[in-house]
């Protein structure tokens, strides 16, 4: 076939992702998304310009050779699309379903001047399952063994990505996760019809072919302090999330029916609330219930959807600012429009009112308007005197943002952290005032997004080779 003109490239348009239909999903835990076949895939890597000054690989926080592994999709070559995507992304299953791609790669993608831009998310996803069905994870090349010993501590995805190249560079590596199952958010927050569990599972997999060793059910901290880690590895790298969860601060918190959004999700994906047939564990039953979410990001959409599964017959966000400011990635909101969610929007809980039993009722919420910008840029939300009103709910679930879990920095009292309890980190090598202690992910940067986590990792396994290799010059 001749080569296609940039003009005809732009003139085809981007190829939706086939999805289920929105009544029919907002009952099932089955992902919603599903996926490219190799025909639609090749179509929209077509669409591809190949610009000599690729943008989108600026936009991408770890930098994925993206017209590269689009031009291989495009010819039908998927095996090496797959190779060259893992370069550089050691997770693209799970990128490909969760990147904000949107505010990342595609929304600087040239065709988006004109077009909608070029899908590199669905593009991702296709080769990474592609892989995944036809050939299996395929196990890179790994160096020669040197001997050294690392302790990663957290199952995240930035203690995976970090595990991942370390191993590569020939070091013993084992992670120490104080769940039962690894996976960080990817397996208890992010539910089951956004990322299939089967798929971190298989990465997980992959890593431990590759010779990675999983302690579970260990908490450092408790089970052993990082300083009885460095007695017996040669380094450490911490990658612990932010795993506290902020509440409201207003009266009635302690009402039965208030949850946390962390317990929330943990309880359901953990207890396979999505696997009806072998699901054994009771978890929430929302049937019947009016469920209200408080706060506006991927959380909050992950878990107003999820009430809507469990049998939920009104679920809302309830959020102080206006969608415009929702930090949410905006297909996680056009899904949970389509779903059902109801938006209240421009309005805070101030109060939780309860029964003599007890039980939530009702939330008395504050009526605001955007005023002038805060720290973060986006407008800040003021209350409107007297605009009070109340709405009846049988549940509420806190989805307003985490924070660090102090029992690392508590057992390591000369880990150096900032007044939030993030850990300070040189960022050109994720270094701490440690020696030979590293760390990167949520723990360092506050709550943020699966690519930036798995990006520390990455930096840090750079850089923990070379202190390995060389410790004296650190
Ligand atoms: C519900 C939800 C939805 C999200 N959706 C998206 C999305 O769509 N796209 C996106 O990019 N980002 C999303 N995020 C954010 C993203 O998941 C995180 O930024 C990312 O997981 C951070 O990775 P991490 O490795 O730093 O930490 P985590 O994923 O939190 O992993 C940390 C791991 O460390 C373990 N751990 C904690 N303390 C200890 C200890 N003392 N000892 C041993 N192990 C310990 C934890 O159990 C956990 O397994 C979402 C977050 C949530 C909560
Ligand atoms: S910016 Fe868009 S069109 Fe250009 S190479 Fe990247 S994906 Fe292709």
């Amino acid at each position: 076939m001749p080569e296609l003109t940039p003009k005809e490239r732009m003139a085809i348009k981007r190829h939706h992702m086939p999805e289920q239909e929105p009544e029919e999903r907002n009952k099932n835990f089955k992902e919603v998304n599903l996926g490219y076949d190799a025909l639609l895939a090749m179509q929209e890597a077509e669409r591809c310009l190949r610009c000599k000054k690729p943008v989108c690989i600026q936009g991408c926080p770890v930098a994925v050779k993206i017209p590269d592994f689009i031009a291989m999709v495009a010819e039908g070559r998927f095996k090496e699309a797959a190779a060259i995507l893992k370069e550089d992304n050691a997770l693209p299953a799970v990128c490909g379903r969760v990147c904000p791609q949107e505010t990342q790669c595609e929304q600087v993608c040239v065709v988006a001047k004109k077009a909608e831009p070029v899908a590199i998310g669905y593009l991702e996803r296709f080769v990474a399952d592609w892989e995944r069905m036809n050939i299996g994870i395929q196990v890179p090349e790994i160096k020669e063994k040197t001997g050294k010993k690392v302790a990663v501590i957290g199952g995240g995805p930035s203690g995976l990505s970090c595990a991942g190249d370390l191993i590569r560079f020939g070091h013993d590596v084992t992670v120490f996760e104080a769940l039962h199952e690894i996976g960080g958010v990817l397996i208890y927050g992010i539910p089951e019809f956004r990322l299939p569990k089967e798929i971190v599972k298989a990465e997980v997999d992959g890593l431990k072919a590759m010779g990675v060793k999983f302690e579970t059910n260990f908490i450092v901290g408790l089970t052993r302090t990082i300083d009885e880690l460095l007695q017996e590895y040669d380094a450490v790298f911490i990658g612990v999330g932010a795993g506290l969860p902020y509440f409201l601060n207003v009266p009635g918190e302690h009402l039965n029916g208030v949850y946390s959004s962390n317990e929330f999700l943990t309880r359901v994906n953990l207890m396979k609330a999505y696997d009806t047939e072998h699901a054994d564990t009771p978890v929430f039953d929302m049937s019947g219930s009016v469920v209200a979410v408080f706060g506006g990001g991927n959380t909050a959409m992950d878990a107003v959807r999820t009430s809507l599964r469990l049998g939920a017959k009104k679920a809302m966000i309830i959020y102080r600012r206006t969608e415009a400011e929702m930090p949410a990635r905006v297909e996680e909101i056009k899904h949970a429009k389509e779903e059902g969610v109801e938006f209240i929007l421009l309005a805070a809980p101030i109060e939780l009112l309860g029964d003599e039993n007890g039980w939530l009722r009702a939330v008395k919420l504050q009526k605001m308007e955007l005023g002038e910008p805060d720290a973060s840029g986006r407008r800040r939300p003021v209350p409107i005197p007297g605009a009070i009103e109340e709405i009846p709910v049988d549940a509420v679930i806190v989805a307003i943002g985490n924070g660090s879990n102090p029992i690392i920095s508590k057992t390591t009292p000369d880990l150096n952290v900032n007044k939030w309890g993030n850990i300070l980190v040189d960022e050109a090598t994720m270094k701490t005032n440690k020696k030979g202690v590293f760390a990167g992910g949520d723990i360092v940067t506050g709550g943020a997004t699966v690519i930036l986590a798995m990006g520390a990792g990455r930096t840090a396994a750079k850089a923990i080779d070379e202190y390995l290799r060389n410790p004296e010059v650190w």
